[in-house]
């Protein structure tokens, strides 16, 4: 099938790749010519692992191609997805834009009858918004609602064994139901994985997963706290939860707060989307909440527990900036929310990571010190705050760090130390809601 991902950023660049692997013809374009430019060059604009290797098979055997032009790219196909960014607005409404704008561009260019897929994450309400964009194109344009549910850092496999493929279309949109069920049939072959769904529901669906997801952690950061008040380890307290069928065990982790592009993104969303249509949803409010006060618990814990209020002048190393492990995203990450605090609070920052330094750099400059090696950045350190737990930062040469360290403090964000006996080797140690050791 000849397929146009129009948006080549973690979600496009992915599944076009992926698509291309199944044996379609597909151009992913997008309007960052600067980004196309370095894919025809064949350098891959993000770190998502395994990317490289797929995305060099599919331009070696010619399926995969990238274009700036969308709407030559778009004229050629008979499948477009959106995969542009959806950012929130100040009011937190999503930023429809870039959707309106491919829309747009479908409507002028479809050269013939072309099922128009929304991959994008967007608001209930945006795939009828998108039909009355297309309505007056010149060949007939089927709008479908196909939210993405892949994780950064595992995102290839999430797209060829996805937990559900949901599509949102009309009952009698047989062209538009045949194309999805092609598309995606070589990644159901093991199970059956597609929800059929009218298109509200399905664009409700991946917000309600999203928060849902959200509402877990932040409930649990708040229980960490309250564990470190009344004496309770949230390890132990998550283990006897999560071991309750009905809960299970995942999305259970104390923490600074979750980062990404979509989560707080999608919370602010649906709740504008619910404010709008007269719901107030208080649990997903206050899921944002929680999670904005926990941002700044590593911050807090340094300069009141550690510090005794003043942090300047003290050198914090911090191990891990992307917003989760095996990927070089920072947005919204909290170790950005730690590092801001660090430099207003005037202290020294030093920073790793094994992929993210890069996208680091170009926020921070020479405000921050980044090292290519971890130990590199604990030297001299005052403090180590552990933020993403990558996982050669789970079991590092920790009597090499005492000796690197000015004062041998680990402030461990993700608990992923605290059963080392850490204390016995002359640390002080501390994480989120845990005992340690
Ligand atoms: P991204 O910022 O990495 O990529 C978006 C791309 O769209 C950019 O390359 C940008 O240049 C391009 N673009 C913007 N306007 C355009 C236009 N008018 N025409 C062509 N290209 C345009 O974003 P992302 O993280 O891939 O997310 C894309 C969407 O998928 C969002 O709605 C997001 O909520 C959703 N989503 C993201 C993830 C994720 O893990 N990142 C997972 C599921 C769903």
């Amino acid at each position: 099938m000849k397929l146009c991902m129009v948006g080549t950023g973690y979600v496009g660049l992915v599944s076009g790749t992926c698509f291309a692997e199944t044996g379609n013809d597909v151009v992913c374009a997008d309007i960052d010519a600067a980004k196309i430019e370095r894919l025809e060059r064949g350098e891959i604009p993000l770190f998502e692992p395994g990317l490289g290797e797929l995305v060099a098979r599919n331009v070696t055997d010619k399926r995969l191609a990238f274009s700036a032009d969308v709407a030559a790219a778009i004229a050629a196909s008979e499948v477009v997805m959106i995969a542009v960014g959806t950012p929130p607005r100040s009011d937190g409404a999503s930023d429809l834009q870039a959707v309106d704008r491919v829309a747009e561009t479908v409507a002028a260019n479809a050269a013939r009858e072309t099922v128009l897929v929304l991959k994008s994450t967007v608001p209930v309400g945006t795939n009828a918004r998108v039909r009355r964009i297309v309505k007056d194109a010149r060949h007939p344009v089927h709008v479908v609602s196909n939210p993405e549910f892949l994780k950064e850092g595992n995102a290839i496999d999430d797209f060829m064994k996805p937990d559900r493929i949901i599509v949102g279309c009309d009952g009698d949109d047989e062209l538009g139901r045949d194309v999805m069920t092609r598309l995606y049939h070589p990644v159901t072959l093991s199970r059956e994985r597609f929800i059929f769904m009218d298109p509200a529901s399905a664009e409700l669906s991946k917000y309600v997963a999203n928060t849902m997801l959200a509402m877990r952690i932040s409930f649990m950061n708040e229980i960490a706290a309250l564990c470190e008040k009344v004496g309770a380890d949230i390890h132990l307290v998550r283990k006897g939860v999560g071991s309750d069928e009905r809960i299970g065990p995942k999305f259970l982790y104390a923490g600074p707060g979750f980062g990404g592009s979509c989560f707080r993104k999608d919370i602010v969303s649906l709740v504008h989307t619910a404010r709008d249509a007269g719901v107030e949803l208080e649990l997903a409010a206050a899921t944002d909440r929680v999670n904005q006060r926990q941002k700044g618990v590593l911050v807090r814990k340094l300069k009141q527990v550690h510090f005794d209020g003043d942090l300047r002048g003290k050198r914090v190393a911090v191990w891990g900036v992307a917003f989760k492990p095996r990927t070089d995203d920072v947005r919204d990450s909290p170790a950005l929310t730690l590092i801001d605090a660090l430099l207003s609070e005037g202290a020294e920052v030093r920073a790793h990571d094994p992929e993210a330094l890069a996208n680091a750099r170009a926020l921070y400059g020479s405000r921050v010190t980044f090292a290519d090696d971890a130990y590199e950045a604990a030297t001299g350190a005052d403090a180590l705050v552990l933020v993403t737990e990558w996982r050669q930062y789970q079991n590092p040469d920790f009597a090499r760090l005492h000796g690197l360290m000015r004062r041998p403090l680990l402030l461990d964000g993700r608990n992923i130390w605290s059963g080392y006996g850490l204390r016995k080797q002359g640390f002080t140690y501390d994480g989120i809601g845990v005992r340690g050791s």
